[in-house]
């Protein structure tokens, strides 16, 4: 079995499916990796890193031309789907794609990583969580080098700064990971969330919960507001702030919405865009993990690894998937070019 890693050409993905050490992982198990040539060149991961651990590293065109595994963060682009081969099988992030038909003529088997259920056995595979996990600590720090303000209590003998006043609406992996982050950063930090066990865990890490109809108050003494209320994996992401409330936040302030690409939780907020509006800084930010590539990557690939293993037949040599398993009926959407409902054909 023979797993292939294309170089990704989504605009700004600068991850890569497979670091050295998946190779290495993948090599103990009897499986051989074939890479394109600086795959891994934006996220810290030279070729002769992969040559090293055991990839065979090919050009553009010959790396789609193996019949079995392709490992991808994005799921093929259009521009993509000529290279493709019949029966092959994709493992990727699915969201966003509308040209399921291209992948259907051709007959393919796709995994939907995005998809994972929630389930204590898959929390390993979850992308969901890795990437948001690092968007939130991404999220504070990119606030942090923007403000006019330093974050912790500096007492001097000029004169006193007072700690920052964080804001984190939404409090699931990335909300979590603000909060912590911005705590060890010497924040005041306070946190709101619609689910009421998240009390308890903001309380926990340090931070101050804030009742649903306090926010708008909260916000006047605000100076980072981060939101990561993504919501029903897939789904709009609702809103929470809009241009009146924001318009309590005092001048300097930051705010980034980690929920952009999903139309994000901040009115008027574009995704990849950065814009200054009454005196803030508003950032909308739907791909932060891409900004730490490499420990991205090397969750992302984590993940995959953890995926697919539990499927591979040694002796065979090929991946058994159990089409009648809680995980994969769930994720695959395309079982030799039939749509799946839950692994039924
Ligand atoms: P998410 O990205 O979908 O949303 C982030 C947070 O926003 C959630 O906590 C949600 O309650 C909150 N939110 C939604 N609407 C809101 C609103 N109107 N106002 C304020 N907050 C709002 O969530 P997530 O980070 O992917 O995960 C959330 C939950 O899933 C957590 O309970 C987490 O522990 C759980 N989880 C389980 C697994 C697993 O078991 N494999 C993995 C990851 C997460």
């Amino acid at each position: 079995m023979i797993i292939s890693v294309p170089k990704e050409i989504f605009p700004g993905e600068t991850r890569v499916a497979m670091t050295p050490e998946t190779v290495r992982a993948f090599a103990e198990k009897g499986i051989g990796v074939r890479i394109e040539k600086g795959a891994g060149i934006c996220s810290g991961f030279a070729d002769r890193d992969y040559a090293a651990t055991g990839a065979v590293m090919t050009t553009r065109d010959e790396i789609w031309q193996e019949k079995g595994l392709i490992l991808k963060i994005r799921a093929p682009l259009p521009e993509e789907c000529g290279f493709l081969r019949t029966g092959q099988i994709i493992v990727a992030d699915f969201t966003g794609v509308s040209w399921l038909s291209a992948f259907i003529a051709k007959k393919l088997t796709c995994f939907a990583l995005e998809k994972i259920p929630r389930l204590s056995r898959a929390q390993s595979m979850d992308i969901l969580s890795s990437q948001s996990n690092l968007a939130g600590y991404k999220a504070v720090l990119n606030a942090a080098v923007r403000l006019q303000k330093t974050i912790p209590l500096m007492m001097t003998a000029a004169a006193t700064l007072a700690p920052i006043r964080v804001l984190v609406l939404g409090v699931g992996v990335a909300g979590l990971q603000a909060i912590a982050t911005a705590k060890r950063l010497g924040a005041q930090v306070f946190a709101s969330d619609v689910r009421p066990e998240t009390q308890e865990q903001i309380v926990s890490l340090g931070g101050r919960f804030v009742a649903t109809d306090k926010i708008s108050a909260q916000l006047s003494q605000t100076d980072i507001l981060i939101t990561t209320a993504q919501s029903s994996r897939g789904g709009k992401a609702p809103r929470l702030v809009t241009d009146a409330m924001l318009k309590q936040m005092p001048s300097g302030g930051v705010v980034i919405d980690i929920a952009a690409a999903a139309g994000g939780n901040v009115e008027g907020v574009v995704d990849g865009k950065i814009f200054c509006r009454n005196g803030l800084t508003i950032i909308g930010a739907g791909n932060l993990a891409a900004e730490l590539p490499f420990s991205a990557s090397v969750l992302f690939a984590g993940n995959i690894f953890n995926f697919l293993m539990p499927y591979y037949n040694r002796e065979k040599a090929r991946f058994d998937f159990d089409f009648n398993d809680e995980i994969v009926a769930t994720i695959c959407i395309l079982r030799d070019g039939r749509i799946c409902r839950k692994g039924k054909q």
